[in-house]
């Protein structure tokens, strides 16, 4: 199935979109008006440049406010379109999308309206060009696919043809199941966006929310199954608008958008991909830093034991229980400080997910290694960090303990028995993508995504994770993309007794979160406890939440470089992460740096 994508869906100048969207493989592209006006190319020279990169351009966009108007208006509509036909011969466009009118000098007529399209269609058809008539869900008198369906219908010119726009006809609430009652023929053109529930404006929400298929909370895939039932086989076209996307680089938009489509035509039948392999649980997590001793300091007050060291890369591993932390002073990129650069997932099947990662255009990362090393794949997750597929299947040959010598180490203690979860700060305009890639790539489910009120800022948090909770990844992002504050990143050590463990850590010389008194009066309105628990949690500064599940005991240390630690106890089956508890969490953290004048 052609795939292509519309250049206001990617930033920057004309050629960077051209480029952008050939590099993530995309078959065409939609023009839209405004990026030909403003580059510095001839309509010859970009249809050169279109055919240099291997791209067709499959539509021409938007032709407005041509139809049902008085005859006076409506020949100088002919003529603008007459002008714009000239163009696409230029360019070699023969599809031109025509947006329902807006004018308020339009009237509600419909036969008008058929008859205006069919004059139009007539001259565009001596261009050889189609015409695609699409209802904008802010249409003046036509605002629904029905309506203009039912238009084009009646005007019965062969080159009149509908655009079914995925956004317009979701953001009205309309069925898509009638989409089935147009003949595929007569729809010249599909068009692809989500858009995050619930609405507002409905204009508003257009020009800033639209996102890629899979990023909001459209059923774009039960759309498209319809269209394609029609017997509909032109492309399947992105074209999607907000804030994010005007901003960010245009190649990696690109890919993200090739991999939203990827992740669709999967779903409705039309790609068959590797299957997803879900992991099964962290193998470890990599930090790495350019002093070992702060975090060594923190890991041997948590309870962790050294119990090896990499044979040919200055890497330590640090464990306890199931809990594995990597500390690597070699890879440091030195101005990003101490980090969490690395995930090790557990997997059934190490191989079919980096095939499937490829697949989806994560590409699988050059490592640099030893001979003698395991052969580990991985791929890099938009924030940057870099996961590895670590096969639990006996024997895998890409067991990565095996590139470990033991060390001589004293016991580990017995209070951290796995990570729960990582959290993961993601670079602001990758937050819609991040949770794509987890879902699409790793097959993890996705939560609603949660607004946490921070003392400088809002804060966006989404939750990915399996359904047993063996892989848990909490996704972060800042309300501004230079807030520095928010680029935290936080590993949470599960245990079964948060305040024995909290006591060991702190008995062991480590500095827990200071958290304010306000927060347990609070706590002592919300909930009941036992006669000195409230006191305890004061004294360890840890958190309390409750669900219908269940409670969640945290606490959390103090931050080294980017990086903190949480101590986490789970009772009954909560599944939650603390976003009640978030903002205190983020007011003592601000407070804390303060203090230590950071
Ligand atoms: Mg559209
Ligand atoms: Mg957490």
């Amino acid at each position: 199935m052609r795939t292509s994508i519309a250049t206001v869906s990617l930033s920057g100048s004309l050629t960077e979109k051209l480029t952008a969207a050939a590099r993530a493989g995309f078959d065409g592209v939609e023009i839209f008006e405004n990026d030909l006006l403003t580059a510095p190319l001839t309509p010859e020279e970009i249809r050169a440049r279109c055919a240099d990169l291997g791209l067709g351009i499959d539509l021409y966009q938007p032709l407005r406010d041509i139809e049902a108007v008085p005859a006076g208006l409506f020949a100088r509509n002919l003529r603008r379109a007459r002008h714009k036909f000239e163009l696409m011969r230029r360019l070699g466009a023969d599809t031109v999308l025509v947006c329902s009118s807006v004018d308020p000098s339009a009237v509600d007529d419909d036969a008008l309206a058929a008859r205006q399209l069919s004059d139009l269609a007539d001259l565009a058809d001596d261009f050889g060009i189609r015409v695609a008539y699409e209802a904008l869900a802010w249409g003046r008198h036509v605002s629904t696919y029905d309506h203009a369906w039912r238009i084009v219908e009646a005007a019965g010119h062969p080159a009149l043809g509908t655009c079914l726009d995925s956004f317009h006809i979701l953001s009205r609430g309309s069925d898509p199941e009638g989409i089935e009652d147009i003949p595929g023929e007569k729809i010249f053109f599909l068009q692809l966006a989500d858009a995050p529930l619930p609405a507002m404006d409905v204009l508003q929400w257009s020009r800033h929310h639209r996102c890629f298929p899979g990023q909001g909370g459209f059923d774009v895939a039960g759309l498209v199954r319809h269209v394609l039932r029609t017997g509909y086989a032109g492309p399947l076209s992105l074209e999607v608008f907000n804030d994010v996307v005007r901003q960010a680089e245009a190649g990696p938009t690109a890919v993200d958008a090739r991999r939203s489509l990827l992740m669709l035509q999967e779903e409705v039948g039309a790609a068959e991909l590797p299957a997803p392999v879900v992991p099964t649980g962290f193998a470890f997590a990599e930090l790495v830093t350019p002093d070992a001793d702060p975090l060594a300091g923190l890991l041997d007050a948590l309870g962790f034991a050294r119990t090896a060291r990499h044979r040919s890369k200055p890497v330590d591993l640090w464990q306890q229980g199931e809990a594995r932390i990597l500390v690597n002073t070699g890879a440091a990129v030195r101005r990003d400080g101490t980090r969490l650069a690395a995930v090790g997932l557990e997997s059934p099947d190490a191989a079919g997910a980096a095939r499937r990662a490829e697949a989806l255009l994560a590409p699988v990362l050059p490592r640099l290694r030893a001979p003698e090393d395991a052969p580990l794949d991985a791929v890099a997750a938009p924030d940057g960090t870099e996961l590895f597929f670590c096969d639990t299947r006996p024997p895998s040959g890409g067991d990565w303990r095996s590139d470990f010598a033991d060390v001589e180490h004293a016991p580990a203690a017995t209070a951290v028995r796995h990570i729960d979860h990582l959290a993961l700060t993601q670079p602001w305009h990758h937050f819609d993508e991040a949770a794509l890639f987890h879902r699409s790539v790793l097959g993890l489910r996705a939560d609603e995504s949660v607004d946490l009120a921070d003392p400088y800022g809002l804060q966006r948090s989404r939750a990915v994770g399996t359904a047993d909770g063996g892989v848990r990844i909490a996704l972060g992002v800042g309300a501004a993309p230079t807030d520095d504050t928010v680029h935290a990143q936080h590993i949470a050590l599960a245990t079964d007794d948060v305040v024995a463990a909290a006591r060991r850590f702190r008995a062991a010389g480590g500095r827990l979160l200071p958290i304010p008194a306000n927060y347990y009066d609070d706590l002592a309105a919300r909930h009941e406890f036992a006669d000195g628990e409230l006191e305890t949690y004061r004294d360890l500064g840890i958190l309390y939440d409750a669900d219908e599940h269940g409670t969640l005991r945290h606490c959390y240390t103090l931050t080294v470089g980017r990086v903190f630690f949480e101590l986490l106890q789970r009772d009954g089956a909560h599944r939650g992460y603390g976003a009640r508890n978030a903002p205190v969490r983020l007011a003592a953290q601000h407070a804390a740096q303060t203090r230590a004048g950071g």
